[in-house]
């Protein structure tokens, strides 16, 4: 977003409107935003940066179905009753994300089944203080969704040979830790970043980008390649991911030695690991049984639930993997503060137990910060 300028004409124009808005509010009538966000000279710019994709999930976008998403949510925001949105941010071009209508608005819906809310009006905290008024600072809150805007975020996510989406190699953060909640995984959960849809096309990409990298060097290929890679080509994430992957093995193969005494890949063991995901637990189950794959087990509402831990730790609900019992959890419910630890349950050497029990038993508490 660096290098972006309002134009003066349109800041004047949405200033305007920005007074009806804050005049309709003080006589409790309807607020109407109108949708200066649409307009060429500050749509176009923003399309410009990454070219016509959706700045969530990757996609090329049609250039009559370009949506411009608020960030933080303009009229209301879900799960917060009372509040009136980030009205204030309605004509600010920071607040603005290109998006596709799936993951704006619609919700992904692939297979005739829906794969996702979509991000609509929905700005959940990780943490931090709510800004609910003007002069309340955005900077205290912790927002749960990845920024694409910020840098970092994006980093955060990564993918794996099979098309998924998924937390990369950045360990937890504090807040992460502390709540047990893993920022790319409610992402990936909240826009449906592993619609079946996506992934499937998202993983013939890797694949073709990994075959290019093994052939010997050319120009074409190499142009091949770099068309596949660019920021704005689609699921450019995805396709860097693969090739660098390639490359990395292309290095290990070129130096044996060092390769055998590199570190095995793993998510990164930290303090209060175990806290979000199931990875440093592992060790404490069959391997065998892991291999196979262990029957979880939840209820809600009536309803009993099931998933397959498997063996990289990850919980797989409907033949997707997630990275968290509480993003998992929360996709198999549709509920949006389920606790995955607590409501997944499993049977070691004949005893039943939740996820919070097993990890109880294996782990000792944090000392008091
Ligand atoms: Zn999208």
């Amino acid at each position: 977003m660096s290098g972006l300028t309002t134009p003066q004409a349109w800041a004047a124009k949405t200033e305007r409107t920005l007074d009806v808005v804050r005049a309709a509010m003080a006589s409790n009538t309807k607020r109407r935003f109108t949708e200066h966000w649409t307009d060429d000279e500050v749509r176009d710019p923003l399309v410009a940066l990454l070219g016509p994709k959706c700045w969530y999930c990757e996609t090329t976008i049609q250039r009559a179905d370009i949506t411009v998403d608020h960030f933080r949510p303009k009229s209301e925001v879900l799960g917060e009753p009372g509040h009136d949105g980030y009205w204030w941010l309605a004509y600010k071009i920071a607040n603005y994300r290109i998006a596709c209508k799936h993951c704006n608005s619609s919700g992904a819906r692939f297979d005739g089944m829906r794969e996702g809310r979509a991000k609509g009006s929905r700005f959940p905290l990780l943490a931090g203080l709510r800004a609910w008024r003007q002069r309340d600072g955005l900077d205290l809150e912790q927002p749960l969704l990845l920024d694409p805007a910020q840098i970092g975020d994006p980093d955060l996510l990564g993918f794996d040979t099979a098309g998924y989406a998924r937390r990369g190699r950045t360990p937890y953060s504090q807040a992460e830790t502390q709540h047990g909640v893993c920022r790319a995984d409610e992402t990936i959960r909240i826009l449906a970043l592993n619609a079946t849809q996506i992934t499937e096309q998202r993983s013939d990409l890797m694949k073709e980008v990994t075959a290019l990298a093994q052939l010997p060097g050319h120009p074409v290929i190499q142009d091949m390649i770099d068309k596949r890679v660019r920021p704005t080509a689609q699921w450019s994430a995805a396709a860097a991911t693969a090739l660098a992957l390639q490359r990395a093995c292309d290095r290990q193969l070129d130096t044996p030695a060092r390769s055998a005494a590199a570190r095995p890949v793993t998510t990164g063991s930290t303090p209060g690991h175990s806290n979000v995901d199931l990875h440093d637990l592992l060790e404490h189950l069959d391997p065998v049984e892991l291999q196979a794959g262990i029957s979880l087990t939840g209820r809600h509402r009536n309803t009993v639930h099931r998933a397959v831990l498997l063996h990289d730790g990850r919980i797989s609900v409907w033949s997707r993997p997630w990275g968290t019992p509480n993003s998992a959890a929360r996709a198999a419910t549709g509920s949006d503060d389920i606790d995955g630890w607590g409501f997944w349950r499993l049977t070691i050497a004949g005893v039943e137990q939740s996820l919070a029990e097993f990890r109880a038993a294996h782990t000792t508490p944090d000392p008091p910060v």
